[in-house]
């Protein structure tokens, strides 16, 4: 295998990317959930070509495997140099598929943390750790690779979230067969086709087929560990179909992140905050704060003041610059988000903003929306709605506000929002959640691990322990 940099091409537009990467004829038709125009076609993957992918992928590993840490750490920055070097044709294509906006914390935005967490996973150090040296014993912790890791992903984010998946695996020495989202292949295959213009042939792979093919990848016996970014219920069933071959899992799962305002809070400068929080990608982000809760002796001004925020977001097709949030990714969420709103007005709760989204647009869009006085355990409030919409809950103790925010079975993010950082931070040690922000929510960092508590996951990813999570520990004792 060459490190020798290679010449990468650069793409001017979405267009020019898709003809690298569409089939020659046939596809599956990709529609702007927009505008419902043709984005694209992807090629439509059966199992043939996952066997394929996977062997070819056995195959690279070794090799990929003795290049070294260092070899690799090169080549994934110059797989991050030619995602730069693509970026704006990335964008456009991931916002026409996807329906994010350039603009915002949308799609440049992505394609910008797909480059950071390439760079960030080829930048940790690993070394060797000496875990006994008494003058008697000597043992070494190691971390070796699995094999061949198998990443499955949704399609809020999937080029970020690729990235995510891939970047730890390849730099501990694994190759990588990748499953995108059956409603967002194009974003994935344009990426790794621009990622694989640097990287040695067979050393990553994307199979752009259905939940069949996920299946399939998550019992296949040459496939040592999975890395999954999805639905709770999806979760489960790999956790099941990866049973017999003892499969490693890391596995990120579905959220409903609370968020808790205390009495001392400031509601107008903790307005934006909040909203983005909640409203990042238009809401279908897994650890965006899908429901809040206000002390009551702030209630109102809270719910003020996030309104006056709310309504001033334009939101609109992608490729406008102007706008900040786009439409639901597909009809099936937007009939998660609707069911869910009318469960909420239907209950008698009030509109604050939104909740009646216009019949005769096209595309997905569903107005940003903003429910108060709503009853706990409203469906709106319990389920996840992944969506641009918020619930907002009045509490009157701190005991009962962590006691609602703990009550559910997901526990991926959290938020607590107050003047007294201490106040906050005590009352963050109580919540039942992978991470806790304090006056902000959501925000990842690829030094910070990440990973969920109760059903929405297991495992972490970033930082030296997201690497440690697709290495083998092997302890060297003598
Ligand atoms: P999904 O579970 O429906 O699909 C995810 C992927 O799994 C797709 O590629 C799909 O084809 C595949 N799949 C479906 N059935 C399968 C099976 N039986 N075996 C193997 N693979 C299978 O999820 P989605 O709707 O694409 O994504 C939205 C969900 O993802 C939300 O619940 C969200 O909270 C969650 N999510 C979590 C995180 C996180 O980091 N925790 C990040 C993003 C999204």
């Amino acid at each position: 295998m060459s490190t020798e940099t290679n010449t990468v091409a650069t793409y001017a537009t979405a267009d020019e990317l898709l003809a690298a990467i569409q089939p020659a004829i046939g596809g599956r038709e990709i529609l702007d959930p927009a505008t419902g125009e043709l984005v694209g076609r992807a090629p439509e993957h059966e199992v043939a070509d996952l066997e394929a992918a996977i062997a070819a992928a056995h195959a690279a590993q070794p090799e990929w495997d003795a290049l070294g840490h260092d070899a690799r750490r090169s080549l994934m920055n110059q797989a991050a140099d030619a995602i730069e070097a693509n970026a704006e044709a990335l964008a456009h294509l991931l916002s026409r598929e996807q329906g994010k906006p350039l603009n915002g914390p949308n799609a440049r935005f992505e394609v910008g943390g797909a480059v950071a967490w390439l760079r960030a996973a080829a930048a940790f150090g690993l070394e060797a750790e000496v875990i006994v040296d008494d003058g008697t014993t000597y043992a070494e912790m190691h971390y070796r690779p699995f094999g061949v890791v198998g990443a499955i992903g949704p399609w809020n984010w999937p080029m970020m979230i690729s990235v995510w998946q891939l970047a730890p695996a390849l730099r501990m020495g694994n190759t990588v067969v990748m499953k995108p989202s059956e409603y967002t292949p194009l974003s994935v295959l344009a990426l790794v086709h621009v990622i694989n213009q640097v990287l040695p042939e067979g050393v990553l792979h994307v199979v752009a087929g259905g939940r069949d093919v996920g299946q399939l990848l998550s019992t296949h016996k040459d496939i040592d560990k999975v890395m999954f970014t999805g639905s709770t219920a999806t979760g489960k069933a790999i956790i099941r179909s990866s049973a017999d071959t003892v499969k490693r899992l890391t596995l990120e799962l579905g959220g409903n992140d609370a968020g808790i305002v205390l009495p001392d809070a400031d509601p107008k400068a903790i307005a934006e905050g909040l909203f983005w929080g909640a409203f990042i990608n238009t809401g279908q982000t897994c650890a965006a704060l899908k429901r809040l809760y206000v002390h009551a002796d702030i209630y109102e001004e809270v719910c003020g003041a996030l309104t006056e925020v709310a309504k001033n977001m334009p939101m609109g097709v992608g490729l406008d610059e102007a706008n900040v949030l786009g439409p639901l990714q597909n009809k099936a969420q937007y009939d998660i988000v609707d069911s869910l709103v009318r469960k909420a007005t239907d209950s008698g709760a009030r509109v604050l903003l939104g909740a009646n989204p216009s019949e005769d647009q096209p595309g997905y869009f569903y107005p940003s929306t903003l429910i108060a006085d709503i009853a706990t355990d409203n469906p709106l409030v319990v389920e996840e709605q992944f969506g641009p919409v918020l619930p907002i809950v009045k509490f009157d103790s701190i005991e009962q506000a962590v006691q609602l925010a703990n009550a559910l079975d997901v526990g991926l993010g959290a938020s607590v929002w107050s003047s007294d950082r201490d106040a906050a931070r005590e009352v963050a040690a109580r919540l039942q959640a992978g991470t806790v922000w304090i006056n902000s929510h959501g925000g990842v960092d690829p030094r910070i691990p990440f990973g969920g508590a109760k059903t929405s996951g297991y495992g972490v990813e970033f930082g030296v322990d997201g690497l440690k999570a697709l290495g083998q520990p092997q302890v060297i004792n003598g």
